[in-house]
């Protein structure tokens, strides 16, 4: 079942259901991931990311059922622990210290813009899809 947004929010949701939240707009920023730890703590090619203010988040159920791994000093990831999804980026590093970001295919809803860059292009591997955007 699908909960209708507020005008100006997203539903985003796990696979699973027991954990949503609605993230309100304007979302800071979208792009596409490529680094080692988005890659391997998600098992895939890239990671797409939607970027928001942590008081443009709110979990709307389950935020207990979600459980807590820190990749890397400082940066946790959340994810469901009854169905695994990875759900949010939250990091105590410099401009990301406000912000939390969550997968842009979790969203349920549409959210108010499109991926517009990749992040750690270097690491990307051959076989992952690409897509170059403008300078
Ligand atoms: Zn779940
Ligand atoms: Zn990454």
């Amino acid at each position: 079942m699908a909960t209708a947004p507020e005008p100006g929010t997203a539903i985003a949701r796990c696979h699973c259901g027991g954990v949503e939240v609605a993230a309100t707009f304007p979302s800071r920023f979208c792009v596409h991931c490529y680094c080692w730890s988005c890659r391997t703590t998600h098992a895939a090619g890239v990671v797409t990311w939607i970027g928001f203010n942590r008081t443009q988040v709110r979990f709307v159920k389950g935020e207990q059922l979600l459980r807590a791994y820190e990749s890397s000093r400082g940066t946790v990831r959340r994810f469901c622990s009854a169905c695994g999804t990875r759900f949010t980026f939250e990091s105590s590093h410099g401009r990301w210290a406000e912000e939390i970001h969550l997968p842009l295919a979790l969203f349920v809803t549409p959210v108010d813009r499109e991926p517009a860059g990749n992040s750690f292009p270097a690491e990307r591997p051959g076989w992952a899809p690409f897509h170059a955007f403008p300078e």
